[in-house]
């Protein structure tokens, strides 16, 4: 099924984990994909999977000038941009007595304002047409609060109320804003925390599922969301967890 035949996705965090399985899904279902990652070794891997070509862009997204730049570098090599979805993303361990300055302004600038000047640049850049759809990732740690992650968790929770309201401001012109919010997934983002074997026993244990899960069963939700399926969804936030947060764990 080539459902995004012909439309092009700018997906940020696109060189690993869940924003590589995006690339990856979308591009099955025959969208143009422009990679905007700053990690150049993992992102050139991905697109030469693709086969090569110009879709890769280098951009730090909490810096608001190279993601008006990169926007403008795409409509310039691919047209305009009907998708946006924000992968890109960083962890912050810290609690509520120990989260320096420097730690919050890094979560806040990849997870928050990464999205933020993403949602920004694609209104700006969608002004006039009237279709397009965007995804966000927010987290479990979005839902509910988790132990020494303050900076993480306000973030994810930041990216929500983006979602929603961005959804309501672009509902009129015909573009959807949907979000989604993971629990544990395998990728080079969680990695450590299966170094531990017990650790890893007792994670998976909390999910009703019993594992941890894949990023293409993210990518997947995600494709649907930016899909004509989801035609009647906007500002909805989905779980893609497991379960874990459906309800209080059995003991
Ligand atoms: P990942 O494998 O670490 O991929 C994140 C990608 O974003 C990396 O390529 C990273 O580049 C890039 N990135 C980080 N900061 C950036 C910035 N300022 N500008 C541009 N790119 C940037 O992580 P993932 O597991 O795919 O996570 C993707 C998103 O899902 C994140 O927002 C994360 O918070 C969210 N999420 C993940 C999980 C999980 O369990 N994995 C659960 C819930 C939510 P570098 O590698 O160079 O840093």
């Amino acid at each position: 099924m080539a459902r995004f035949q012909g439309k092009t996705a700018f997906i940020t965090g696109g060189g690993s984990g869940i924003g590589a399985a995006t690339v990856r899904r979308l591009f099955d279902e025959g969208a143009n994909v422009v990679v905007a990652d700053l990690q150049q070794e993992n992102a050139n891997r991905v697109v030469a999977e693709l086969g090569g070509g110009d879709r890769l862009l280098a951009v730090d997204v909490s810096d608001d000038g190279q993601v008006v730049a990169a926007f403008e570098a795409a409509r310039q090599r691919f047209g305009a941009v009907d998708y946006l979805v924000n992968a890109a993303g960083i962890k912050g361990w810290g609690s509520a007595s120990d989260t320096t300055d420097e730690l919050w302004r890094s979560n806040m600038g990849a997870n928050l304002d990464g999205s933020f000047h993403t949602c920004r640049a694609y209104a700006q850049a969608s002004e006039g047409r009237d279709s397009g759809a965007v995804v966000n990732i927010s987290s479990q740690a979005g839902l509910e609060g988790l132990p020494a992650r303050l900076p993480y968790v306000t973030s994810k929770h930041g990216v929500i109320g983006l979602t929603r309201a961005a959804a309501m401001d672009l509902a009129p012109r015909g573009i959807r804003v949907n979000c989604v919010a993971p629990g544990i997934i395998n990728s080079p983002f969680t990695e450590a925390m299966f170094a531990d074997p017990e650790r890893a026993r007792k994670m998976r244990a909390a999910y009703p599922i019993g594992r941890e899960g894949r990023p293409e069963e993210v990518a997947s939700v995600i494709a649907f969301l930016l899909s004509e399926d989801a035609s009647f969804m906007t500002g909805a936030v989905v779980p893609v967890d497991g379960g874990i947060t459906a309800g209080a764990a059995s003991f």
